[in-house]
C-alpha cells in the first residue's frame, strides 16, 4: 500500500489534511489494477471512490455497459481499451481481458478496470480478480450500484416496500452452456417477492411460461427497464402474461431489465419524464383516479 497519506505535510488546512487523507484510502500504484464498478450509467451515481480510481488511471480496460458520460471523466492522458462485450458474442474472450488486465499491470502502468454496475453482480469481476491474484497482481476492489438498484429506483420502483414485497431475488436469464435456462423457478414465486432478472430480454417467453407455470399469477405486474439512468431510459409496463408482447411491439434489446412483482406500480404507473424524479402531480392524479 502507498504511504502518501500518512505523510501529509503539518502546514496545510484541517480541510486539505481530510481531504488528502480520505484520497489516500484509494490510491492506485503503478503494477497494481483497480477493478471499479462504474454502475449503470448515470456518471452521477458513481462512487468517490471509483472516481478516485478513473482520475489515477493510465490505462483503462473497459466494456460495453460503461456509459461515454463515465468514459469522459477519463484523463486526457489515459490508454483506452474496449473489450466490450455484447451477450454470448464475447468481442474479446474473457480469457484474454484476464491476460490484458495482467499483462497491462505488469508493464507498470496504473490499470483501471471499468466495468458496468457493480463488477461482482453478473459482471465476473470474481474470475478476473482470481486469475490477478494468481499471477501476483494485486487489485483494489470497487463496488458499483448494480442495474437492479439504480435502474428500478431511476424508474421509480422500490425493490422492497413494507406490506407488498419482503424481499427480491437479483437472477439472470442467461441459458446456460447446455443452451437450458434451469432456474429455482418454485422459490421466484412468491407473491411478495420481488425479482429482477438481467440479461433475460432473450429468454423472455420462458421466463414468463416458466413463472406462471411455478404458480406466479399472470397478472403480476411486471416492468421492462431499457438504458436505466442514462437519457436514453425507457420503462415499459405490463404484466408477467404481456411482458413478451412488449418486447415485440417496442422492439427491445439490450440492456434491459425485468422486473416481476407488485412493486412495479406502487409509487407510479407512468414513464417518468425525468428519470429518478417523482412529481407529487402525477402522484395526485393516480390517487385521484384510483379513488373515483
Ligand atoms: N455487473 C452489471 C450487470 C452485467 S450483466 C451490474 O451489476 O449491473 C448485463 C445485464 O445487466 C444487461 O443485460 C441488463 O439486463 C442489465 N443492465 C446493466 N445495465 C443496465 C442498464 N443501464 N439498463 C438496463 N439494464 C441494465
Amino acid at each position: 500500500m502507498n504511504t502518501e497519506s500518512k505523510n501529509i505535510p503539518s502546514n496545510l488546512s484541517s480541510v486539505d489534511r481530510k481531504q488528502i487523507s480520505a484520497r489516500g484510502k484509494s490510491v492506485l500504484n503503478k503494477g497494481e489494477v483497480a477493478l471499479v464498478g462504474s454502475g449503470p450509467g448515470d456518471a452521477e451515481l458513481l462512487t468517490i471512490r471509483a472516481m478516485r480510481f478513473i482520475e489515477q488511471a493510465e490505462i483503462a480496460i473497459y466494456d460495453r455497459l460503461v456509459s461515454e458520460e463515465i468514459l469522459d471523466l477519463l484523463p486526457e492522458s489515459c490508454e483506452r481499451f474496449y473489450v466490450g462485450k455484447e451477450q454470448a458474442k464475447h468481442c474479446v474472450p474473457q480469457d484474454r481481458i484476464n491476460e490484458i488486465l495482467v499483462d497491462e499491470a505488469r508493464k507498470g502502468k496504473k490499470v483501471l478496470r471499468l466495468k458496468g454496475g457493480d463488477p461482482f453482480i453478473f459482471g465476473r469481476g470474481g474470475e478476473e480478480a482470481e486469475y490477478m491474484l494468481q499471477n501476483g497482481v494485486s487489485c483494489h476492489i470497487c463496488p458499483g450500484i448494480t442495474a437492479a438498484s439504480g435502474c428500478t429506483t431511476y424508474a421509480g420502483i422500490p425493490l422492497t416496500h413494507r406490506g407488498v414485497a419482503q424481499g427480491c431475488t437479483f437472477i439472470t436469464g442467461h441459458l446456460q452452456n447446455d443452451g437450458q435456462l434451469n432456474l429455482p423457478w418454485q422459490s421466484l414465486c412468491s407473491e411478495t417477492q420481488t425479482v429482477v432478472f438481467y440479461m433475460g430480454i432473450n429468454t423472455l417467453p420462458t421466463i414468463a411460461k416458466k413463472l406462471v407455470e411455478h404458480g406466479r399469477d399472470i397478472n403480476t405486474p411486471a416492468a421492462l427497464i431499457r438504458k436505466g439512468t442514462q437519457p436514453e431510459q425507457k420503462t415499459y409496463r405490463g404484466t408477467i402474461g404481456n411482458l413478451a408482447e412488449l418486447v415485440e411491439k417496442h422492439n427491445i434489446t439490450p440492456p434491459t431489465l425485468i422486473v416481476i412483482g407488485d412493486v412495479v406500480n406502487q409509487l407510479t404507473e407512468k414513464q417518468l419524464a425525468t428519470p429518478g424524479f417523482l412529481d407529487a402531480k402525477d402522484y395526485m392524479q393516480i390517487q385521484d383516479i384510483k379513488t373515483a
